[in-house]
């Protein structure tokens, strides 16, 4: 028996594990480690936000969506050996004949000159619940979401934040009193995405009446004051902070031969392998770069998004299940992804197309509708249910959607 070891028990670790265990069908051994026992669905953090959801409706035993045959260790990774073929997790050594790394980023708060306690974010699940009690109180006008630093996951997250926060305030009949600043260091809207998608999305900020300001670097925050400083001169007060933090790559992975000069791990755009042989990596802790595109002296990178783990753990799986097999079907990843972004009043855009295109990501938005509302809904609901008559009914109820919007919905 071959052992495949899977690190990191988010968005790509369980479509790895659970992918590679409804292909070998307990030919092989799979084993997964996780630091946590429980998965909670990061696109519900912003509903955690608005008080639609609380943590008990977003979180789920790990264990309870993975299947059966996948062997859950609950421990952290410590130190990756790559030439060695061992990982170390809670001190103990772990040898495998595939590593599949799926550890995501980490969310550094600190590292923003002058960051304290009062700075929110919905960008973790304690963060959304505590953002609600303070949205709940909130006696002041101004509010400024503030993106720190790219790269940062979900580039429609921030967006989303901004509208969703705008909604609670209108639902609760104070719009008038409150104004939402959208600060960032990108210079439209989701520019992965292409300037047809950006200019879409400003448009729908401008008619909620969101404050937008692009290319603003974040230098530091005056917590006493409730200012920000930005671009080395321009000031801004706020009443209430919500950040999107810096991220950066896991410990367990800087310290490695793993990580390239940025951090992350560099990968085959196509096959998702690193340099060492049946060594790969998905997701958040990879950096992809997307053909002929720079901003402006770097490569531009592919989102950090779920939809892309999702994605390049199929491929993952399905290329090791053909080693393994000694077939030659190879799969490609190619980069078509899609995005519902919320936009309150149980509305939502959605957002399909290829992101490797050129000159431009084909990257389009279609009318915002309660039907992509919906469809983000029921895919919490796929997400979050155990395996069984539940889950293969919202997977039925998706994909039939999907194809009668011609979108291809793979679960
Ligand atoms: C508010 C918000 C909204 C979002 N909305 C969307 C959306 O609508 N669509 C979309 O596509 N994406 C969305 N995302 C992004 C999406 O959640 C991430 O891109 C996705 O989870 C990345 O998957 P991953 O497997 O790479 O990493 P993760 O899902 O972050 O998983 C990494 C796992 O590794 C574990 N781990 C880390 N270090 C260690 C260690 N040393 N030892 C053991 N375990 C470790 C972590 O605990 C975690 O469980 C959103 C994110 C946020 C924060």
């Amino acid at each position: 028996m071959r052992t495949i070891l899977i690190l990191g028990g988010g968005i790509g670790g369980i479509v790895t594990a659970n992918q590679l265990s409804h292909r070998l069908k307990g030919k092989e051994k799979i084993i997964l480690i996780e630091e946590n026992r429980a998965h909670s669905f990061a696109p519900s953090y912003l509903w955690m936000m608005t008080g639609d959801r609380s943590k008990a409706q977003v979180s789920v035993p790990l264990k309870s969506i993975l299947r059966q045959d996948v062997e859950l260790i609950n421990d952290t990774v410590e130190q990756v050996f790559p030439a060695g073929q061992k990982v170390k997790a809670g001190g103990v050594e772990y040898r495998y004949d595939f590593l599949v790394i799926s550890l995501g980023a980490v969310l550094a708060p600190e590292k923003i000159e002058g960051w304290d306690q009062s700075v929110h974010t919905f960008y973790t699940c304690e963060g959304a619940e505590k953002l609600h009690k303070a949205l709940n109180e909130f006696q002041g006008s101004k509010i400024a979401v503030v993106v720190a630093s790219v790269p940062f996951k979900c580039p429609g997250a921030p967006y989303e934040g901004a509208m969703l926060i705008k909604d609670f305030f209108r639902k609760k009949g104070s719009l008038e009193k409150v104004e939402i600043g959208l600060f960032t260091p990108e210079p439209q809207p989701l520019p992965v995405a292409g300037p047809e998608l950006g200019g879409a999305v400003k448009s729908i900020l401008d008619k909620k009446g969101i404050r937008y300001y692009p290319s603003m670097q974040l230098d530091r925050v005056d917590t006493k004051e409730k200012k920000l400083i930005f671009n080395k001169k321009e000031f801004f007060d706020y009443d209430l902070l919500v950040i999107i933090p810096p991220h950066h790559s896991p410990e367990a992975i800087r310290k490695t031969d793993l990580a390239s000069a940025n951090g992350w791990i560099d990968v085959d755009a196509a096959s998702l392998q690193t340099r060492f042989e049946n060594v790969f990596a998905i997701g958040d802790i990879t950096s992809v770069p997307l053909p002929g595109r720079w901003i402006p002296d770097k490569p531009m990178m592919l989102p950090k998004a779920g939809v892309f783990s999702h994605l390049q753990a199929e491929v993952v799986a399905k290329n090791i299940v053909s080693t393994i097999t000694g077939t030659d079907q190879i799969e490609k990843f190619c980069a078509d992804g899609y995005c519902m972004l919320e936009a309150g009043e149980d509305l939502a855009g959605f957002a399909y197309g290829d992101f490797f295109g050129t000159p431009h990501p084909r990257v389009h938005l279609r009318r915002i509708g309660k039907k992509w509302h919906t469809g983000k809904v029921l895919f919490e609901k796929w997400w979050l249910s155990p395996f069984g008559l539940k889950k293969s009914i919202y997977k039925n109820v998706l994909q039939s959607g999907g194809r009668l919007l011609g979108i291809p919905i793979r679960l």
